[in-house]
């Protein structure tokens, strides 16, 4: 049941003037991922297993963008010419410029990356800088500055070097930003900052280092010109700027240049300590000092490179501890490309220096390689010059998927729109589909390369031919993957039918009902379709409801009038006396083998919960009595603060968490191999019972607050994580408030504006009920969808996995239910959904009931175990 009595009463009068909201709700629900940056990976040539420098980079920038390709070939100037710079410097050309693949984001300043015939590479991570007086000399320097490393620089030495001159002599446009600047030898981390500021640091050969969004180089000894270059006054401005005290130690070039705000925040220094986790295998320790290189526990390969590129948090397995609170993805929502830069020297450099491109994400996408020796990008890869407005984008990427092999770039963005939609066992399949396309061509490109080698020197163009092939292969292999992830959804049609179907033949159910409280207010025969309510037989049996929980609601306010044992037994009565009135439809059922008995028999089980343990009056004898009456859970509390723990709706803890009672309760609860239920505590009272519960533990019927921030009736992903970990699981709330941000943030403010008025103008008794009854009664919500309730399921499944998932409707106890899932005639539509998503029957079966049955038998047998003091 929802948050106050007043609401679910309420819920017959508000029924008639609703507002559908239902179309903004949804529309701004659909997948907001917010803006991570960029992350970058530098592996050290002895680090890496084929003993070359590897380079990897996600270019994150927020949609519409597009992104080209392009291989520019060397260009020649007359002596004595002039180019000039973007914010209008002017700079002496050079004789020759080198050639250089180009990868473009058109009207981004600071977005693109390019590697030159030497293997020089060059791309950025933005990092913010504290400087705030900077000093510019003819508008100064910025889009330009890589692009003119490659075409000047032969090594990657020499490239920060003429970084540093450029920087010198016009000053650095932006805040602050380290630039990947790496060869075949070596790798740099050139620190830019705005204004004439910069040092740079060479990562040691059997290092990797990586960069998330703030500087990384610490402290450095400027004599070692080896491996540290920078600005002549790098630590005198400091100084004199009053950052730095060269007393307490050596320059440390990120806690005195970094913008506080960025070093200390906690998404980049999590993705940081993500990346370098996952290499050396073993968390590091978290927090804002973590090292600028770290020694990789194997050497990796540039499909390792690509692993950690696309390293999502909610979708892989990765060395790190998933339940680590500090795991960042590493791979946001708003990548637009990836790239690994394979810089070989001991090939001819049109064989040896591979780039291997991914377009859009590499969550959903694929690497495809490309030599060095490539005449150009094929066309896919070159699209208009400019950004595209956010229409023409939605159209593309919105458009029905085909594999267009000319098309790359809206290929793969395309295909990431529709893979977002869909559910955890897709994306595994997809995966693994990734993985096996890019293992396979890793294993063939050394024998091709060598094949190329060996014609290139008589026929170079043959040579190039068979890369290209090779590239060309892949490309397709990939393209084939995408149609074949999608082809798998069956047409939309017969998805109802086989969600009915399998609604019907396995077994259903729902651990959360609040149908007592409804027919408290009116009694109605629920063995015939009653108008009105969510729950009657003849619904039930429409939707292949086998078995359901019913709450035996205390209202908070028993706490203080008492009398709520007496109340709870009253409906208990009632719901045993369903059992008797209606023999041929209801059974009482008290254990998983008596639903199982039951199953099939077209009767429907029915359970019995206690929502809120003010029933117990404070008496541990009553867990007995009430175990005793066939009563299987009890959700600790309600929307008040009470006996045995805190609530998540109350406004300030009183026991912060357990009360010295629920801490009995649990071991008694536990003793009597009862489920205690998780819903409605607060933070505290729910981590209380993870450490002391000597069983899982269930949440009957909730939802997950990464889709509601800040609400806590809802569960974090760290809680979701901790409840699986210890064997239990999350029941979804069927409610929109739930399920849908907008909803939800409706529903709060009018909640948050009843206390406050009543508050502040110290109503009770009646003008307090006529007050609650009139503002609610002018209240208005949207609707979620039932996609949405997809959602919070499949993300517990990305989460934990489907055995630690199932239905917790909270029919009849929340008001407004989403759009397609009206009434318990409706699960065949939540099942079609899952079924959209790519979920198996197998694992539908575990979301419908089995997860819980078998999270309840092992509740049953550290019961059984604890009395019989084994
Ligand atoms: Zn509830």
């Amino acid at each position: 049941m929802i948050v106050n009595t007043f609401v679910a009463r309420l819920c017959l009068t508000r029924r008639g003037h609703r507002v559908l909201l239902a179309v903004l709700a949804t529309l701004l629900l659909a997948w907001s991922v917010p803006s991570q940056g960029c992350f970058s990976i530098v592996v050290g040539k002895n680090a890496s297993s084929e003993g070359c420098v590897l380079v990897g980079h996600n270019e994150d920038d927020g949609a519409p963008q597009i992104v080209n390709h392009h291989k520019a070939p060397r260009q020649t100037y007359p002596a004595d010419t002039t180019t000039t710079l973007r914010d209008g410097g002017v700079l002496e050309q050079v004789q020759e410029t080198w050639s250089y693949i180009w990868s473009e984001m058109p009207g981004m300043l600071f977005s693109d990356s390019y590697v030159n015939e030497w293997g020089v590479t060059v791309c950025s991570d933005n990092c913010p800088s504290r400087e705030n007086r900077p000093e510019l000399t003819a508008g100064g320097i910025g889009w330009d500055l890589r692009r003119l490393v490659a075409q000047r620089a032969t090594t990657a030495r020499d490239g920060v070097l003429l970084a540093g001159r450029l920087v010198e002599r016009f000053g650095y446009v932006d805040s602050g930003r380290t630039y990947i600047i790496a060869d075949p030898q070596e790798g740099w981390l050139f620190c830019v900052v705005n204004g004439k500021h910069w040092l740079a640091r060479r990562v040691p050969d059997d290092e990797v280092a990586m960069v998330a969004n703030t500087y990384t180089v610490r402290a450095v000894a400027l004599e070692d010109t080896d491996n540290v270059l920078a600005s002549k006054d790098i630590a005198e401005y400091a100084r004199s700027r009053g950052w730095y005290d060269p007393s307490a130690g050596a320059l440390d070039f990120a806690a005195v240049y970094a913008n506080p705000q960025a070093a200390g925040h906690p998404n980049n220094t999590g993705r940081l300590w993500s990346g370098l986790s996952y290499v050396t295998g073993q968390p590091l320790t978290p927090g804002p000092d973590l090292p600028f290189s770290v020694v990789p526990r194997y050497r990796l390969s540039v499909a390792d490179v690509m692993q950690i590129l696309r390293h999502d948090k909610e979708n892989e397995s990765s060395p790190v501890p998933a339940d680590s609170p500090f795991v960042c993805s590493l791979c946001s929502g708003a990548t637009q490309t990836s790239f690994v830069a394979q810089l070989r020297s001991d090939m001819p450099a049109e064989v040896g220096i591979a780039y291997w491109v991914c377009l859009a994400s590499p969550r959903t996408s694929f690497y495809i390689p490309f030599h060095f020796g490539i005449a150009d990008f094929p066309i896919g890869y070159r699209l208009e010059s400019q950004r595209p407005t956010a229409r023409a984008y939605d159209r593309k990427v919105q458009a029905e998927f085909t594999a267009d092999p000319q098309e790359a770039f809206w290929t793969f963005s395309n295909f990431r729109d529709k893979m977002d939609g869909k559910g955890a066992p897709a994306m595994e399949r997809l995966r693994a589909e990734q993985q096996r396309i890019e293992r396979d061509a890793a294993t063939i490109q050394r024998p091709i390369e060598e094949a190329a080698c060996r014609l290139y020197e008589n026929d170079s163009s043959t040579a190039l031919r068979l890369l290209e092939n090779y590239s060309k292969g892949v490309y397709m292999s990939a393209l084939e993957a995408m149609s074949a992830a999608l082809d798998e959804t069956p047409a939309q049609t017969d998805l109802g039918q086989r969600a009915d179907d399998l609604a019907h033949r396995m077994l259903l159910i729902d651990t959360h009902l609040d149908t007592p409280f409804e027919l408290q207010k009116r009694m109605q025969d629920i063995s015939r379709r009653i108008e009105g309510g969510h729950f009657d037989y003849v619904r039930a049996r429409q939707g292949g409801l086998d078995a359901l929980f019913m709450a035996v609601y205390v209202a908070p306010e028993y706490e203080e009038t008492g009398g709520a044992k007496a109340y709870a037994d009253q409906t208990i009565d009632m719901i045993e006396g369903f059992g008797r009135k209606w023999p041929d439809h209801f059974v009482l059922a008290r254990s998983p083998d008596e639903i199982r008995t039951h199953f099939g028999d077209n009767r429907i089980s029915i359970l019995m919960g206690i929502e809120n343990g003010s029933a117990l009056e404070g008496d541990l004898a009553n867990v007995q009595h009430f175990c005793d009456r066939g009563i299987r859970y009890i959700t600790l509390t309600h929307s008040k603060n009470n006996r045995i723990c805190d609530s998540s709706f109350d406004d300030e803890a009183q026991w912060h968490g357990l009360s010295p009672f629920g801490k009995e309760l649990i071991a008694e609860m536990n003793r009597l191999g009862m489920i205690v239920d998780v819903s409605h505590v607060s933070d505290d009272a729910f981590y209380q019972v993870m450490e002391l519960s000597k069983a899982p533990v269930v949440a009957t019927h909730s939802a997950c607050r990464h889709f509601t921030p800040g609400w806590h009736r809802n569960m974090s992903d760290d809680m979701i994580r901790l409840l699986a970990a210890k064997g239990g699981l999350i029941q979804v709330n069927f409610g929109s408030m739930f399920v849908n941000a907008t909803v939800n943030r409706e529903f709060t403010e009018v909640q948050e504006e009843v206390r406050r008025h009543i508050r502040d103008n110290r109503l009770q008794g009646e003008a307090r009920s006529r007050y609650i009854h009139e503002r609610w009664g002018q209240a208005s919500f949207g609707k979620a969808q039932v996609s949405e309730v997809a959602t919070h399921i499949d993300h517990i499944a990305r989460l934990v996995g489907v055995d630690h998932v199932g239905f917790g409707s909270d029919f009849d106890g929340v008001t407004e239910v989403p759009v397609g899932l009206e009434d318990v005639s409706c699960y065949p539509n939540l099942i079609a959904e899952l079924l959209r998503r790519g979920y198996r029957e197998q694992d539908i079966r575990k979301i419908a009931g089995e997860s819980f049955l078998r999270v309840w038998a092992e509740i049953r047998q550290a019961g059984e175990r604890l009395r019989s003091g084994k």
